[in-house]
């Protein structure tokens, strides 16, 4: 049958997420799989956001409310702005297409790293915009090229920090310098998914640009160390101008009455924010050492997750490590991914990689 298929469209190629544990069981027959390629928190999700989802059952028959309001009032008090500037999605990733469909005309450009969240090209593709892609240095965004990679044309530049899949960070004094560039019409979109595994002290505080009435937003997830990846919900905190724009395009019913709630709960969870955040950073410490051992030496990660060069084809090693029922991500040419989980998945991920780079390739 004859189609018409836009070719911005055409060109998009589906996004490929992380395997799902129950496939590679079936595929292969591998019984007690382990996923470390999507970034998921392995101690699950908080007890807290647990505990309110059965009650939050008994209303199912209702819409959600379209306005979040409970949610975006307590997120408010929690970053020190008003309700107004808070706008939830289903998933961080549906305020991304938001942001390119609601302020990308056709041929309008969008800056953004070529090592970064593929979600931004796809969504500035969609949306007929133009990625305008700055080469990372070392796995960081090189932000003085960023800035200058800026026209009249632009109006997104996307800042993913920490960044993924690299983990790298920039720092405050880089993006004060990145913010004084940047002439003032273009919407800096800073994406940090992983912000609460960071630890340096020179992290930047990005929501002191939203604060100043910077045309800025400031995106945030449930999916990471909330661990609620299944129930799609994240925010974004910007400018009330900025705000109001995106809901007009947002679906009203977007981030359902689940979501909100679990994730309502899930914010006061200091205890396994915490629990998280700590394990992160202790078996980040012995997944580096156990790679180093082997030879590989990660980028600094500020996130959940480790990116590395296997020094051979990327996708062999992807592979070998998915007989052993172990799946990371496989980047691109020799680079691979791989999440923080507990301790025995660590252990088990470099006991398999041992033997997945021990045998010579054919
Ligand atoms: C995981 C991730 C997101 C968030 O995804 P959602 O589940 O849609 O909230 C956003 N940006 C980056 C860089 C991520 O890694």
């Amino acid at each position: 049958m004859p189609l018409n298929v836009h070719p911005d469209i055409a060109s998009l190629t589906p996004y490929v997420p992380g395997k799902p544990v129950e496939e590679l069981e079936r595929e292969l027959g591998i019984p007690k799989a382990i996923k470390l390629a999507s970034n998921e928190n392995p101690l699950g999700p908080s007890p807290k956001a647990l505990a309110v989802l059965a009650e939050a059952t008994a209303t199912l028959h209702r819409y959600p409310d379209g306005g979040a309001h409970k949610l975006r009032v307590a997120l408010a008090d929690r970053w020190k702005v008003q309700p107004e500037q808070v706008i939830l999605g289903n998933g961080s990733d549906e305020i991304i297409g938001l942001l390119a469909r609601t302020f990308l005309s056709p041929g309008d450009e969008a800056v953004m790293a070529d090592q970064t969240f593929v979600i931004y090209k796809m969504e500035v593709t969609a949306a007929h915009g133009k990625p305008v892609i700055v080469p990372v240095r070392e796995g960081r965004h090189d932000l003085a090229a960023m800035a200058e990679a800026v026209t009249p044309k632009t109006r997104l530049l996307f800042l993913c920090n920490p960044n993924n899949p690299t983990g790298t960070m920039v720092t405050a004094d880089e993006v004060s310098r990145l913010m004084a560039r940047v002439p003032e019409s273009v919407i800096v979109v800073f994406d940090e998914a992983y912000y609460e595994y960071v630890q340096s002290r020179e992290f930047p505080d990005s929501l002191a640009y939203v604060r100043q009435g910077r045309n800025a937003i400031v995106l945030r997830t449930f999916s990471k160390i909330y661990g609620l990846a299944g129930l799609r919900i994240g925010y974004g905190v910007t400018t009330s101008e900025i705000a109001g724009y995106l809901n007009r395009l947002r679906p009203p019913f977007n981030t359902n009455s689940l979501a909100q709630r679990a994730a309502l709960a899930a914010l006061t969870d200091e205890e396994h924010v915490a629990q998280s955040r700590a394990l992160n950073q202790t078996e980040m410490v012995a997944v580096r050492s156990g790679l180093a051992v082997l030879g590989f030496q990660p980028l600094p990660s500020q996130a959940n997750f480790l990116y590395f060069d296997v020094g051979r084809d990327g996708r062999e090693v992807f592979q070998g490590l998915l007989r052993e029922g172990v799946i990371v991500r496989h980047i691109e040419g020799r680079m691979v991914r791989v999440t923080v989980g507990l301790p025995e998945e660590n252990r088990r991920f470099l006991a398999a990689l041992k033997k997945v780079v021990g045998t010579p390739t054919r």
